[in-house]
């Protein structure tokens, strides 16, 4: 039980292990294989650059996975929380699929990207809503500026999204709370180190993370059944 106080902000880091108990596929563990490509075969600039059309292939077969999959326990209790604490709490995901809005979440820093976005490799068109599925033998989209269309995703080798926002929110907030991250993935491995010092840190998880020390306190199991009970409201 995580009690918050009438002032206190919550930062909520979620990782793979949330989507994946809506059966989404991390792509990261287990060898990170699709298709017998190493993932940073299929999500780098260089991938992009070397052959566009396998890395479209991969991500649409990613939207239609984002795309049948729907929320869990988790992401609806994160979706309450922001419906009784509004603003002061700031939930950050490292995912790209859309569960949590799907579940109700109207505020959501996406810091590796989205799925369902996309956006010119060349101009500065904002990233727009896009579903579709970009596979032989339909052509790599292309902008009206001439580049191509690529998927609004952080790849590696990339700077996540919005990093100043979230760096302002890790120095205010009052309690963080990681779910179902691995934490080896920087810079999200390292904001627990980053608060310690100031904010209660909490873990909720089947696994134990890789930085699980750097916690105050580590709830173990799925995060569908614990985060509906988690957080007491003062
Ligand atoms: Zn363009």
């Amino acid at each position: 039980m995580i009690r918050v106080g009438k002032q206190n902000r919550v930062f909520i880091l979620t990782g793979a292990g949330v989507s994946a108990e809506s059966g989404i596929p991390t792509f990261r563990g287990a060898g990170g294989l699709w298709r017998n490509y190493r993932i940073e075969a299929v999500a780098s600039p260089e991938a992009w650059a070397r052959d566009p059309v396998l890395v479209w292939e991969f991500y649409s077969m990613r939207r239609k996975m984002a795309k049948a999959a729907r929320p869990n326990a988790a992401h609806v209790a994160l979706a309450e929380l922001e419906s009784k604490i509004g603003e002061r709490l700031f939930l950050c995901t490292q995912n790209v699929d859309n569960l949590h809005e799907q579940a109700g979440s109207t505020h959501v820093t996406h810091m590796h990207g989205e799925l369902l976005k996309t956006r010119c490799e060349r101009c500065l068109r904002e990233p727009f809503a896009d579903d579709a599925c970009y596979e032989p033998p339909v052509a790599i989209p292309r902008c009206e500026c001439g580049g191509k269309l690529r998927p609004h995703i952080c790849w590696f080798g990339e700077v996540p999204f919005k990093l100043d926002s979230i760096f302002a929110e890790l120095e205010r907030c009052a309690l963080f709370v990681a779910i179902g991250t691995s934490g080896v993935v920087e810079p999200a491995a390292s904001f627990v180190a980053q608060v310690r010092a100031r904010a209660r840190t909490y873990y909720v998880g089947p696994e134990l993370p890789a930085n699980h020390s750097a916690f105050e306190e580590c709830f173990q199991g799925e995060a569908g059944k614990i985060v509906p009970d988690l957080f007491r409201l003062d």
